[in-house]
């Protein structure tokens, strides 16, 4: 295990901006857990689990403390009976690889979320999901150091209380356990209809009738590909503000104005609304605002198109949520974590 000093954290972040970290460390397997957080006490030093970097940012002046790069890899099947196999997975295998691994088995489960980036040890922070799946749907346990107790423990779907986008891992518990390995129950049978809108749209017109996991991936890829920027190629964290929660009364306010504004209960009094939308309405959809663009496709995702630091970055959607409140008095909120 190597502790290396000074280190550009855009390196590790897909939208390819933020300081430098103080300190960097690759974890391979649990001993390096537990070296690592020696090495963290001994020295009083702040850390932060980094995977693949979708989904975090770091300002410009860096991180202070160490960053615990987790590429813990391994695919185990730990179980299997005539209608499902077990695997536990290494917390840095990364998603999509693991994804193709289970279509080649000719499992289902996961292939709605082909294409997400990502590792899946990251998977349980927001229950990530797409086009009808999420991770809650096959995830039976997962492995982490806890920080507090100093132990490895076994965290169940119980223990984690998913809901869409959301788990304790994102919340109350954020940064307190180091996620070593995931372990999902994957299905021998067929994915079944009915499938996501889009999803469903481009197999009937594809005439697709043999609903298989690698025709499910295929057209999910298909689809993700008209309509999401490749980080690979154009700098970007994904849906970068989060849907926003207004009241009943603002939302039948605004379809004064707005008919179209389309609101989904969340409880009695308040419903969730489209921030793309929001966003595309206040003439924002494919604009290039100083060195960023909100993405043309999907108004949620704001690309760096020639932004040098967090700055840049954050003059931008400070733009953007101005412009939105400006025109519908909401203020919308980022979604993409940042490293603390
Ligand atoms: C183009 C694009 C499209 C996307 N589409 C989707 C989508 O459709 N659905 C969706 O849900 N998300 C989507 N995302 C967001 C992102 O892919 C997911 O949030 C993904 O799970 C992040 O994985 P990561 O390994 O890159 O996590 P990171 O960005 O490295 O980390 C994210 C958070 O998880 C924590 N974390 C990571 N690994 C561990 C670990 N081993 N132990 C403990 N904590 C850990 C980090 O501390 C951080 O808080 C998209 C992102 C991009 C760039």
């Amino acid at each position: 295990m190597e502790i290396k000093k000074n280190i550009d954290l855009k390196d590790y972040l897909t939208m390819k901006i933020g300081g430098k970290a103080a300190y960097l460390v690759d974890i391979t397997n649990k001993n390096d857990v537990v070296d690592v957080m020696n090495w963290v006490e001994e020295h009083q030093m702040k850390f932060f689990v980094l995977g693949g970097g979708s989904n975090t940012l770091a300002k410009d002046e860096g991180f202070d403390g160490i960053i615990i790069h987790n590429m813990i890899k391994g695919i185990e099947k730990t179980d299997e009976d005539s209608i499902s196999a077990t695997y536990r997975v290494g917390a840095g295998e990364v998603l999509d690889h693991f994804i193709h691994f289970t279509i080649q088995h000719d499992l289902s489960g996961m292939e709605a979320m082909s294409m997400i980036p990502g590792t899946i040890g990251a998977t349980p922070v927001q229950n990530v999901g797409a086009y009808g799946q999420e991770i809650a749907d096959t995830f039976v346990e997962l492995t982490a150091y806890d920080t507090l107790t100093k132990a490895f423990v076994t965290l169940s779907k119980k223990d984690l209380h998913f809901s869409y986008r959301n788990s304790v891992l994102k919340h109350e518990a954020w940064g307190r356990y180091i996620i070593c390995d995931v372990t999902v129950r994957l299905h021998k049978s067929s994915p079944k209809p009915p499938f996501y809108a889009q999803v469903q749209q481009l197999l009937d017109k594809q005439h697709v009738r043999d609903y298989t996991p690698q025709v499910i991936r295929e057209a999910v890829i298909q689809i993700r590909t008209n309509k999401l920027p490749d980080p690979h190629l154009i700098p970007n964290s994904g849906s970068f503000f989060k849907n926003s929660v207004i009241t009943t009364d603002q939302l039948n306010e605004l379809n004064k104005e707005f008919p179209d504004l389309k609101g989904f209960v969340v409880d009695e009094k308040h419903v969730k609304i489209s921030t793309g939308w929001l966003i595309d309405q206040s003439g924002l959809k494919g604009q290039k605002i100083g060195h960023m663009r909100v993405h043309d496709k999907n108004a949620l995702v704001l690309t760096n198109v020639d932004a040098q630091s967090y700055h840049d970055l954050a003059s931008a959607r400070e733009i953007i949520k101005a412009k939105v409140f400006e025109r519908f008095g909401i203020t919308i909120e980022q979604e993409v974590l940042e490293i603390a």
